[in-house]
């Protein structure tokens, strides 16, 4: 076992590094965050921030030596500097799994080399790569690395549409067949070391234009389905001797077949129920697992529905009073964007 109260250094300042700062705080560990970001929302939160681009040695070093322990809360980090880190502290999850995960291509190879179902998709580098796959349309258009919450796609119904676009083949992209989606859902799952998971019950996912909207638990799924989801989850977790919490999402098609969408290695915000529905949140256990402290055993205490707030809507829940089932998380960012999450509402059930 670690230290009673190290220090964990958590890269990146989103609302992600926020909740894992808050729940460290809940068993006494200090955080420092290092975001490039000045206006980071996670400094609302955190014990310390260190402002800096990712490649100023300096920083970096700095960082290092405040810290015990060192996890992120977005998969982009360059993948150097994540390895330059682990060489002097330890990093959960490895590098190494983020170097994979955070290629849509390389995920999807992963996991169907591990014999898990998976969309039907195809490497894409130029328009006739487009053209030559039409068995593949209608389909999504996604940028192999970089996007989150629908950037970087492209719905794309036919050949026509193909010549239409206009997209940067500087990048490379996958071209996934669309799915007649009956559900999406998530598992979310953190990994202790000594191979002990804690995995939460399936949560049902509602998007609007490829962003989160809702997460409720619980997912109205047949017993197998949610059986099979969670098997997969923590079989990869263990394949990727993971260490921490991560999320799988899955579609389930109109033929009940369950289909591996993508793997998030970080907490995930179909995971921020937990935080109101469960003794132990996602960001609970991830901080407990990268300290390597003390498992509890997992109990949900109420069903619940998670609502993203996005943009200019924040501004009427800031004005709202809530009921002692409602729980108002504002994510204190300084600017309100079009399609930026600015905060959620966890409302609990019996
Ligand atoms: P992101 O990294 O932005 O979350 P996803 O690949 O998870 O990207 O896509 C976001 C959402 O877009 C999915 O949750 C789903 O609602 C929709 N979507 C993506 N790919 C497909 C597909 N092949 N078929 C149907 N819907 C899809
Ligand atoms: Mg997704």
């Amino acid at each position: 076992m670690a230290k009673a109260n190290p220090v964990v250094g958590i890269i990146g300042g989103g609302q992600l590094g926020s909740m894992l700062a808050t729940a460290a705080k809940k068993l006494n560990i200090k955080t420092v965050i290092l975001s490039d970001d000045p206006e980071a929302p996670a400094k609302n939160f955190c014990d310390e921030i260190i402002i800096t681009d990712y490649n100023k040695l300096k920083k970096i070093d700095d960082f290092i030596n405040k810290v015990d322990f060192v996890t992120f809360e977005f998969e982009n980090i360059p993948f150097n500097i994540l390895e330059y880190i682990s060489k002097h502290k330890p990093v959960c999850p490895k590098p190494s799994i983020n170097q994979t995960v955070q290629n849509r291509f390389k995920e999807k190879e992963f996991v169907k080399s591990e014999g898990i179902k998976t969309t039907n998709y195809v490497l894409i580098k130029n328009k006739s790569d487009l053209l030559n796959n039409d068995a593949l349309l209608p389909g999504f258009l996604k940028s192999c690395t970089l996007g989150y919450d629908g950037k970087g796609q492209y719905m794309v119904n036919n050949k026509d549409e193909v010549e239409d676009l206009v997209i940067d083949f500087k990048k490379e992209y996958i071209l996934e067949k669309k799915i007649n989606l009956k559900k999406e859902i998530s598992i979310i799952i953190t990994r202790f070391v000594n191979n002990d998971c804690l995995v939460y019950e399936p949560i049902e996912n509602l998007h609007i234009n490829q962003m989160l909207n809702k997460s409720i638990i619980p997912a109205i799924i047949d017993k197998n389905i949610s059986n099979q989801a969670q098997q997969q989850a923590k079989f990869l977790a263990e394949k990727l001797d993971y260490i921490g919490t991560m999320c799988v999402e899955y579609f389930i098609d109109e033929n009940n077949n369950l289909l591996l969408n993508e793997i998030a290695p970080r907490v995930h915000n179909s995971g921020h129920l937990t935080i109101n529905a469960y003794n132990i949140s996602q960001f609970e256990n991830h901080i407990r697992a990268v300290c390597n402290i003390e498992k509890i055993q997992l109990k949900k205490n109420h069903n619940a529905e998670m609502i993203n707030i996005i943009g200019e809507d924040i501004k009427t829940f800031r004005g709202k009073s809530y009921s002692e089932n409602e729980f108002f998380f504002d994510y204190l960012k300084k600017e309100i964007k079009e399609k930026r999450k600015m905060g959620h509402l966890t409302v609990i059930k019996s």
